[in-house]
């Protein structure tokens, strides 16, 4: 009798799940996927939305968070971004393997680069045990209302799995706007701006900031983010040129134009 080789996995969430009363989750126990997730993956309805598809997959490929053992539709689309790449990451190791071939685009010369990947290889940045951690910004120029006021401190709580279902037909059609609503989504505070003046002005805030202003909220995003840093820089093999760019995360489950 051999023994039953091992299905299940446990991994340290980046940020961790906070439950009603304070507690934060962080230990996650995967499963590989099957045909039942294969055949999530080749729906058409459900791969039109990538929040959505991933919510599933992470929903039926989580076992248990520490001691919550009905890990539902909802809490999966409750965690941060950062906690649901770093499970997709960890899922597509578990089952397939940690080397990913990659195709990565020369915007010089448009030659494509074939580069194999080492998943495990990807730094992975952790916040404190405190939950989900704010992103603050200070901004050169501000957001002036129309009494002439300016408010330069931003503040921001990490984007969701709700984030990204509910912005992901806004991001297909204007990935600019798609950034708009979600960081609108997600600003939490814009100096002494009473709450629901700030909601009021919505998606209105991110659009009226200089570009100056929208690059380092950018900066403080990729600084402060918890989680997998997808980040890739190569030299392209057919022109020398160096390439920035971060790796497909859709490339993981050869999702051909998921979003
Ligand atoms: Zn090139």
């Amino acid at each position: 009798m051999g023994n039953r080789p091992t299905r299940e996995f446990d991994f340290e969430l980046p940020v961790g799940y906070m439950d009603e009363d304070g507690r934060v989750h962080r230990t996650a126990t995967l499963r590989k996927m099957s045909g039942h997730e294969e055949a999530m993956l080749a729906d058409r309805k459900l791969r039109q939305n990538a929040g959505k598809l991933v919510t599933e997959l992470l929903t039926s490929c989580t076992k248990k968070l520490d001691d919550v053992t009905s890990v539902n539709r909802q809490l999966i689309a409750d965690l941060t971004s950062a906690d649901r790449n770093y499970l997709l990451l960890e899922l597509r190791k578990i089952t397939f393997g940690e080397t990913i071939e990659a195709n990565y685009r020369c915007p010089a010369c448009g030659g494509t680069n074939h580069i194999l990947e080492e998943l495990d290889e990807l730094p992975v940045n952790r916040a404190d045990n405190g939950g989900p951690p704010e992103i603050m910004v200070e901004l050169e120029d501000g957001y002036e209302d129309k009494n002439g006021e300016v408010y330069t401190t931003m503040s921001f709580r990490l984007p969701t799995g709700v984030d990204e279902e509910k912005t992901a037909n806004i991001v297909k059609s204007n990935a600019s706007r798609g950034t708009n609503a979600l960081l609108s989504r997600c600003m939490v505070g814009l100096g002494d701006m009473p709450t629901n003046r700030r909601e009021a002005l919505g998606t209105k805030i991110l659009g009226d900031l200089t570009m100056g202003d929208r690059a380092r909220i950018e900066r403080a995003f990729r600084q402060e983010m918890p989680g997998v840093d997808l980040t890739r820089e190569l030299t392209c093999e057919h022109c020398g040129s160096p390439i920035k760019t971060t790796l497909d995360m859709k490339s993981f489950f050869s999702l051909p134009s998921a979003a």
